[in-house]
Parts: C-alpha cells; structure tokens; sequence
C-alpha cells in the first residue's frame, strides 16, 4: 500500500493512493486539528514551543545538556518523558486526535544519555531496575499502554532508523517487543533529500523486517524527498518494497505532482502487503 503524509488539508483532500498520514501537531508546538479518515500524526515529547516556554522541562543529560533546537544533534526541543503535567496533557490530546487512527511521533528518550533530570534519577532509583535502560524502555511502554486505553483508533509508533539490536532501547526507550501489544504498526523514517545513493535505504529496511519478524505488526517505511525525480522515487520503492508492508512519502505542495506519479506508477505494477 501506499500513501502520503503531508501538513496541508488540501492534498489530503486529493485523496491519493491508499491512505493519508496528516501531520496534526508537530515538533514546533504547532497543534492542527485532526481530520476525519486521516491518520493523525503527533509529536509526542517533541514540543520546541513548550520547551522555549519553559525550558527546564526540556530533558537533559547528566553534564546539564539540554534537548534544545540548538543543541547539537537536535533539532527541536524535548520534553522530559516523566513530566506529569505534560504527560496528562498529552493524554488528553491523543484521545482527542485518537477517534481517529493515530500516528505517534517522537516518542521516548532524545537520546542514550537522557533523561537524568532530578525527577527521572528519583524515579529510576525507587524503581525495581538495577539498569537504567530497563527503566526507560519500562516508562516508555507504559506511557504507550496507556495510549492505547485512552484511544479508539489504530496506533502506529514511528521509531528511529537503527534496527540494530538493542539500539532503539538504549536511544529511546522504545522496545518493539514490548510495545507490540499496544499498538498496530511501526513506521521508520528514511528520508533524503534526492536519494542520490540508495543502498543505506534498502540495508535499513532489510534490517528492520529482520528485526521485527514474528512480531506481527505491520511495518511502514517513510521516504521524503523535496528533489528526487519520479524515476528515483520509483526505484527506491522498489528496493524497499519486499520489506515494506507499505510506503508513505512525506508530500508537500512542491513535491505533489511528484508523489502523485510515483505512486500512481508504483500501484500500477506489484503492488505491496495489503495487510496495513
Ligand atoms: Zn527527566
């Protein structure tokens, strides 16, 4: 299957290929609101605006680095996993966005060396884990558990593109094991501006279908590309799409006409799993 994920109503009202991802509430702050037959995409901990607000909720690292926009290797703000009050509020928006099927962004830990603010260390050190990555991936699962009491719709956790054992644990916090019984698909980003190489697109694919085997949860591969012709589009789709339980191209109004043939071009021939 394939589909688009775009910020604009109007392409989503194109209705092209086989679903739409509409970004509802971005990594800015930005909050949109959701649209009925989409899957609404939200940045979960990923708030620059609320982080700018008040930055000692930004999570930070043991040396008092702050997941800040300009902190390098970030390129927005996030938010410390643990707080309650953004936790509740959060919440209370994925249920809203949630009678619709939902797309979590951003979810987790920005990084292995976060979060060791003086809330997480109390809370790490009350807990029955004698390693922090046990914690971490333990309050990440249980904030996804807890996703999935409160929403009606589908729920699709985007992970980051490290398929190699054990990494997206010590990143994030995110376990695919243990999330798979709360949620219903995992979508891994691969974007490149033109996609001038590709082997890395197909190795990290291949990687993460091996990595999630007999999990049973379809996966979704991402590709973005605000200058890659129709052709390399097409060709990337097809390195992937053994892989892939379905494709969905990050779209804007520049990049439309583009999508639009590459998926036009791509169902007209072998088409992908029909089981997203
Ligand atoms: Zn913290």
């Amino acid at each position: 299957m394939y589909g688009i994920l775009t910020s604009s109503p109007t392409l989503v009202r194109e209705n092209v290929g086989d679903f739409v991802h509409y970004i509802s509430d971005d990594v800015s702050g930005q909050r949109r609101a959701p649209l009925d037959g989409a899957i609404n995409s939200v940045a979960c901990w990923g708030d620059t605006k609320a982080v700018h607000d008040d930055p000692s909720r930004a999570s930070v690292t043991a040396d008092g680095t702050r997941a800040k926009p300009e902190t390098e290797g970030h390129h927005w703000g996030t938010v410390c996993p643990t707080d309650p009050d953004y936790r509740a509020r959060l919440l209370d928006r994925l249920e809203t966005v949630g009678a619709n099927d939902v797309r979590l962004t951003t979810l987790g830990f920005p990084g292995p060396a976060f979060c060791r603010c003086e809330r997480c260390e109390r809370q790490f050190e009350t807990s029955d884990r004698d390693k922090r990555v046990a914690w971490r991936t333990e309050t990440v699962t249980r904030f996804v558990q807890e996703v999935a009491n409160r929403v009606s719709g589908d729920i699709i956790v985007t992970v980051y593109p490290d398929p190699y054992p054990g990494n997206l644990r010590e990143r994030a916090g995110l376990d695919p094991q243990k999330l798979k019984a709360h949620v219903d698909g995992f979508l891994v980003p691969l974007c490149s501006i033109s996609y001038e190489t590709t082997y890395w697109v197909e190795s990290l694919a291949r990687g993460f279908a091996r990595e999630l085997r007999g999990l049973d949860v379809p996966l979704t591969i991402q590709l973005s590309a605000s200058d890659a012709e129709v052709d390399r589009l097409v060709d990337v789709t097809r390195q992937i799409d053994s892989h892939a339980d379905a494709v969905v191209y990050g779209t804007r109004e520049e990049n439309f006409d583009t999508v639009q043939k590459v998926i036009r071009r791509c169902q007209a021939s072998e088409p992908l799993s029909q089981s997203v």
